[in-house]
């Protein structure tokens, strides 16, 4: 993963596991599920009230703009993250209270371009592990502060005349962005949901030439998608587009990845008007979806050389033959626990090492020691001081049938 955004040039960003309160009322919104519902949020010693990230992009934007990266920085600005998020849900497959998401944000341009390179970076991420083809990429238009108004209150109007069969978090989205209501969970409400008015029949001009320019680009680069009217995402700060990858099998939950263009959140939170785009991409979704196909990668090979010791001498060559494999940059094990040349033999092949050797007094003083295949049982003798032969031996591609 960071090879694959690396080359798309996103620079990693550190953030701090918890932010006051109010990056993420503010910056979330306190409508949302994420903040009127699911945040770890207590007050520290000093009386302020902190709360353990929910999310990424809010904490990327605070720390971008504390450190003035957007001024210091050749735009646009692209950061990733690696990291846990913490959120007080339901456990159930797919959704846990501490999870960890890879997100990226790209701050700095408007261009349907870089919607669509933020989708590619997702897509690709799903290429390189062999997953392309069991998700769908669906996107929607969900407007801007110039045209949504009209669409919340055709929504508004729509709903109202429904609002006793509504969920009870639903009526008071009513109120408050009836937008939310079209991705509720709850049946009632999603029956309810199928007729509404779509955000495509108000999106004003702009809104329409971006998401017209974004397909194009979409097209253009051969990433399949569909357009989904009922995609909103949970989060407020989303303007026009709004893209997930869905995939079957990852619990009640569908979506592995959720991102979007959030050109507003920036001056919420303080900045100057900055445009943006960006994704969150569920790590532990992600790999359920490799386990379910068999696609997990296999475990990490065990060391080159396992060096059995045999008294002081003979333990004191196998560190120091370890060692200089190590600077060597090979993988070299040897026995900490003082174990028996046979207990250290079992170790090697637990460890899955691919050689072993057995140093004692004798090999020391004759400075030569035989270099054990583990897989082939075979044999070959070695010198000790011949740190270059030894890599080449162990180094060697496997011959034989
Ligand atoms: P959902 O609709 O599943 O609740 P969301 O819209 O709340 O998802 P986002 O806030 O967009 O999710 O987060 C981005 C990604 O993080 C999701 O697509 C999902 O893969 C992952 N994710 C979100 N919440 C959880 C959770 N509680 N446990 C595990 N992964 C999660
Ligand atoms: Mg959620």
């Amino acid at each position: 993963m960071h090879q694959t955004v690396g080359r798309y040039g996103y620079r990693e960003i550190r953030l701090p596991t918890f932010e006051s309160t109010e990056v993420f009322s503010r910056g979330v919104g306190e409508e949302t599920d994420i903040v009127s519902k699911e945040m770890y949020t207590f007050e520290d010693k000093g009386g302020r009230s902190i709360t353990l990230r929910p999310e990424g992009t809010a904490g990327v934007v605070r720390a971008v703009l504390e450190n003035g990266l957007l001024a210091s920085s050749p735009l646009p600005l692209k950061s990733y993250y690696i990291q846990s998020c913490f959120r007080y849900e339901k456990a159930q497959k797919g959704r846990y209270r501490e999870f960890h998401q890879l997100g990226i944000e790209c701050f700095g341009t408007h261009e349907p371009a870089a919607d669509v390179e933020v989708m590619a970076v997702a897509y690709d991420l799903l290429v390189a592990v062999g997953l392309a083809d069991v998700v769908t990429l669906e996107i929607n238009a969900i407007g801007c502060p110039s045209c949504r108004p009209v669409y919340h209150e055709a929504l508004k109007q729509y709903f109202s005349e429904y609002r006793d069969k509504l969920c009870d978090t639903c009526q008071v989205r009513l109120d408050k962005n009836p937008m939310r209501i079209l991705d509720c969970k709850n049946e009632a409400c999603q029956d309810i949901a199928k007729n509404a008015p779509v955000m495509r029949d108000y999106l004003c001009e702009d809104c329409v030439e971006h998401f017209d320019k974004v397909q194009k680009l979409l097209q253009e680069a051969d990433m399949a998608y569909v357009v989904n009217p009922r995609i909103v995402r949970g989060l407020d700060y989303y303007t026009n587009t709004v893209f997930e990858f869905i995939a079957e099998g990852v619990g009640t939950q569908g979506t592995v990845c959720g991102g979007g263009r959030y050109d507003g959140l920036i001056e919420q939170l303080g900045g100057q008007p900055t445009p943006a785009v960006g994704f969150g991409l569920g790590l532990e979704r992600f790999l359920m979806l490799l386990e379910e196909r068999g696609k997990l990668p296999p475990p990490p090979p065990g060391p080159a050389l396992y060096a059995v010791g045999i008294g002081e001498a003979g333990r004191a060559a196998a560190r120091r033959l370890a060692a200089r494999l190590r600077t060597m940059g090979l993988a070299a094990e040897t026995d900490l626990a003082d174990r028996s040349v046979k207990a250290q033999m079992k170790a090697a092949g637990r460890l899955g090492a691919a050689f072993t050797t057995v140093l004692g007094d004798d090999e020391v003083a004759a400075g030569k020691a035989m270099l054990k295949n583990m897989d082939a049982g075979t044999e070959v003798p070695f010198e000790l001081a011949a740190t270059d032969a030894l890599y080449d031996l162990l180094t060697a591609p496997v011959t034989g049938a």
